[in-house]
């Protein structure tokens, strides 16, 4: 009793033991899986640094190389307006202030106090941000200025901007509120408020930059230093000469993001700005003294403090632009050269290889610089990169070697200095980049940035995404190709980045480029407005001498037949209507696709005189009404598949032999929908194809699941080797299927199912569908051209007007996941074939126009769409008799082809 007692202590305490260690084993194996899958995402130091941009929600200026865009944006601060880039948004506003000569200078006062109290108020939140915006709005003028921060930021951002009125000092906490200070626009642009800086030039571009905050209504007191020729125009010297303070402007290169500032730093911030409405009072009393004196006619009286504010104002139609090279890095990389390389100017001391380097030192620098969001000379100073490129170090040591001395030292304050010692973070995380650019095994420079890109910013990229450089990677193929001829391959795979990214790339690459509607028109002989359509319909008509140009822009034609029935006989008003080229869903007009309403696995089998003729059901949508109507549409097709027991993807027809024994067809839940959907081809294809690669290194359980989805297609049983060569060639189109043949060289005892499959297919592929989802993967990412959206619906190709289309592969739900999306609606075909068939037989041409009824109603009910053609209805019946001269006359096309 006591020896089994103990032996079941002993069992329970070593089964305990073994669980323990197993538990331990498992945990410690994971953590270390763990460990190493993200390694290469902490490698980069900024896995571990917190900035305070990085906060920022909305940045206006991010680091990608594309322009910046200016924008006029209303007081409601809702509606916004597009500035052409080479236009102040303000233009007109400051125009009127430079022109006027009886400017009312309200806001001088003569009285100004020098007296500066103890309290300021700091302006961190929201509310309080809007308080200032009231205060300001009633004042006459007030004074402003701006700290920036720059070494650790690409294009440097705004830390804090001083404002003061006669009465108080505000400190505007602008990292807080980066994405609140449109509050501040309207002051700023209120040409009845005068805003008076000091030396303006570089504030109300920063202002631009940052916040879309353009001034309107300045007075600087540099520029009146200028018109009044004072010995010096600095605001220290003014500060001393009008109000005996002394200023300390080394202060002005502290780190202004630090927080809380320091009281040395708030008072030289509050000193900036408060002393100047006494200066500007000070000095415009002195440039009307000086017009008195001066004037020999009363009419000059204002003459020199008219010209010290035009000066002014003319600071505030400057533009805040980013700058722009040739090639990344290269304005540097030439100075760098001519300033430390070559004795200035003297070529033969150079080394062409020290050169090269320099240059790909620079534009890797540049690339770094906006990926982590830092200055250049915080990933790699001049001084380094001349270093570099002398000594072309090869280990670690000898790099930080080189670049140890030639840190920041000298250009920057005590503060800054310390956070910005060697080794530099971002060399420490990036070394690899520099050995392999000394080792020259980066041959080309052109190539080094593609690959830097994608290593960082790529699908397991080492840095982090963030709002200031997704966008880099949207314009940075473009920027490499205006540069120079496209090397293809190094930006390929620069799609999949940031669901923003590639959505944006998606509205880029599909959308029409051009207007969708011609809005041409066609009017009877009797001068009745018979449709509007595009102009390739217009030069049917005239190239044949039925029709005469009547109007040239918009082009209008009128027939010289006459032409059977008019469209308002027939009650519908839909083909006089002007479409108009935004989306009919939510009204969005910058870009728009094609949509069809009834998708094209139906349509291609409906008989001619239905198919075409359809400009009705051809809508324009942007990419998000794109994806909610063809999302629903997906879902209705599988409600169709159920309702009329077809389903959606082609199941190998069984042999009587192969059938029997095969009831539990489908019974494996995992693999099957409920609906009955069908194992997608290319689905089963890639199950095919690793079953025959992997298939004995596979895990069991992976292998049993690829194995249900090729058991599913040939009807449950089991599966030879032979069944999966098979299996390979099912969904793909007659060509690439012959095509895979002779690459693979699959054997010819495959031809049988071959052409089993091209007889299948025979009448899917007719000249007019080639927007019938092609099952090839190659021809997936390519965009057909297709029909115009008019009802010029003989099927051709429409070349010229620069629209686009997607087939349904390409924008199947959510465009942002392509690869995945090949796994729909690919081989849709034959399903579409035999429905259309099915209500052909039973109801004749009555069943295919209410089973269109049934799609505009699916789109409607998923859309809601708001902007349709007024004629435009779900019962649209689509019943027209053609003229003898009609394009859409069936025996007329026969005759003109
Ligand atoms: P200020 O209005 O003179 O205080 O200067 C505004 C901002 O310009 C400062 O916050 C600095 O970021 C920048 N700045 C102006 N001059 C220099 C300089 N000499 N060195 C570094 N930064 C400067
Ligand atoms: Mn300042
Ligand atoms: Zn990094």
């Amino acid at each position: 009793m006591e020896v089994k007692e103990k032996a079941k202590i002993v069992i329970t305490v070593a089964s305990l033991v073994a669980v323990t260690v197993l538990i331990v084993t498992e945990y410690r194996r994971r953590r270390r899986y763990r460990r190493k899958q993200t390694s290469p995402l902490s490698s980069c130091y900024l896995h571990s640094e917190v900035r305070p941009q990085f906060g920022f929600k909305r940045v206006l200026a991010d680091n990608s190389y594309s322009e910046f865009k200016h924008l006029k944006l209303d007081d409601a601060s809702s509606s916004s307006e597009e500035a052409s880039n080479c236009h102040h948004p303000y233009e007109s506003e400051i125009t009127v202030l430079l022109e006027n000569t009886q400017i009312e200078f309200g806001f001088l006062r003569g009285e100004c106090s020098l007296e500066m109290s103890d309290s300021y108020v700091w302006v961190e939140t929201e509310s309080q941000l809007k308080e200032l915006a009231e205060v300001l709005a009633k004042e006459k003028v007030f004074a402003v200025d701006t700290e920036q921060h720059s070494l650790r930021s690409f294009l440097g951002f705004t830390a804090l901007v001083q404002i003061s009125t006669h009465e108080e000092d505000f400190l505007v906490d602008t990292i807080a509120l980066h994405d609140a200070m449109s509050i501040l626009r309207p002051v700023f642009s209120d040409p009845n408020i005068c805003k008076v800086f000091h030396g303006a030039d570089n504030d109300v571009l920063w202002l631009q930059r940052d916040f879309h905050i353009y001034v309107v209504n300045m007075f600087d007191t540099a520029k009146a230093c200028e018109v009044l020729s004072k010995p010096q125009r600095s605001l220290a010297y003014l500060l001393e000469a009008v109000c005996g303070v002394a200023t300390n402007k080394l202060l002005q290169r502290e780190d202004w993001r630090q927080r809380p500032l320091s009281k040395e730093m708030v008072q030289y911030a509050r000193t900036d700005a408060h002393y100047l409405l006494y200066i500007a009072d000070a000095l415009t009393a002195e440039l009307k003294q000086l017009a008195t004196e001066d004037s020999s006619s009363p009419d000059d009286k204002f003459h020199f403090l008219l010209e010290a504010s035009r000066r002014s104002n003319m600071t505030c139609l400057q533009l805040y632009t980013k700058e722009t090279e040739d090639f990344p890095g290269s304005a540097a990389a030439s100075s760098i050269i001519y300033r430390h390389l070559n004795g200035h100017g003297d070529t033969s001391t150079i080394s062409l290889n020290a050169e090269e380097l320099v240059r790909k030192l620079c534009a890797w620098r540049d690339l770094m610089a906006r990926i982590h969001d830092e200055s250049t000379r915080y990933v790699l100073p001049d001084q380094a990169v001349v270093a570099l490129a002398c000594k072309q170090p090869t280990t670690a040591e000898e790099i930080y070697g080189a670049i140890a001395h030639t840190d920041l030292a000298t250009e920057s304050s005590p503060s800054l200095n310390s956070s910005v010692q060697s080794p530099y973070p971002v060399i420490c995380s990036h070394l690899d980049d520099i050995y392999q650019m000394i080792l020259n095994k980066l041959a080309k420079l052109d190539d080094i940035l593609p690959l830097v890109l994608k290593k960082c910013l790529g699908k397991n990229g080492t840095c982090p995404i963030s709002v200031f450089n997704y966008s880099l990677l949207l314009n940075f193929k473009t920027k490499l190709s205006s540069h120079s001829a496209p090397k293809q391959n190094g930006h390929k795979n620069f799609k999949q980045f940031t669901r923003k990214a590639s959505r944006e790339l998606f509205v880029k690459k599909f959308s029409c480029k051009a207007p969708v509607y011609h809005n041409c028109r066609i009017y009877a002989n009797d001068g009745r407005l018979l449709c509007y359509c595009d102009k390739r319909k217009l030069e049917w008509y005239l190239n044949r001498g039925l029709a005469k140009l009547v109007e040239e822009d918009p082009p209008a034609i009128m027939l010289l037949f006459e032409p059977k029935g008019r469209p308002e006989d027939e009650g519908n008003d839909f083909y006089i209507q002007t479409k108009r080229n935004i989306c009919v869903g939510c009204g969005e007009g910058k870009h728009y696709l094609r949509y069809r309403i009834i998708p094209s696995c139906y349509r291609v089998h409906f008989p001619e005189h239905l198919k075409s003729h359809r400009s009705h059901d051809i809508v324009l949508l942007c990419v998000d009404c794109h994806e909610v109507a063809h999302a629903a549409a997906e879902r209705y097709k599988k409600q169709i598949a159920t309702e009329f027991g077809i389903p959606l993807f082609v199941r190998r027809v069984l042999d009587s032999k192969e059938a029997q024994g095969t009831s539990s067809l489908m019974e494996d839940e995992s693999t099957v929908n409920s609906e009955d959907a069908g194992v997608s081809p290319l689905l089963l294809r890639s199950a095919a194809m690793a079953l025959l690669r992997h298939g004995n290194r596979m895990p069991s359980s992976r292998r049993e699941e690829l194995l249900q989805i090729v058991k599913m297609y040939y009807g449950g049983r089991d599966i030879s080797e032979d069944d999966l060569e098979r299996a390979l060639l099912i969904g793909l189109s007659p060509h690439e299927r012959r095509k895979r043949e002779r690459k693979k060289g699959v054997s010819l005892k495959h031809s049988a199912e071959v052409a089993r499959l091209d007889k299948q297919e025979n009448g899917n592929k007719d000249k007019n569908n080639d927007d019938e989802a092609p099952a090839d993967s190659e021809k997936i990412m390519n965009v057909e051209r297709s029909t115009v959206a008019d009802d010029s619906g003989d099927g051709g190709t429409s070349e010229g007007d620069g629209a686009t289309e997607l087939n349904d592969a390409q924008c199947n739900g959510n465009m942002l996941h392509q690869q995945n999306s090949k796994l729909s609606l690919l081989g849709h075909g034959p399903h579409g074939k035999q429905i259309v068939e099915y209500l052909l037989r039973e109801y004749g041409e009555d069943g295919v126009r209410d089973f269109c009824q049934r799609w505009r109603k699916v789109f409607v009910d998923a859309v809601h769409p708001r902007h349709l053609p007024g004629g435009w209805n779900v019962s649209h019946s689509g019943r027209r008799d053609f003229g003898e001269f009609s394009v859409y006359n069936p025996t007329k096309r026969l005759s003109t082809e």
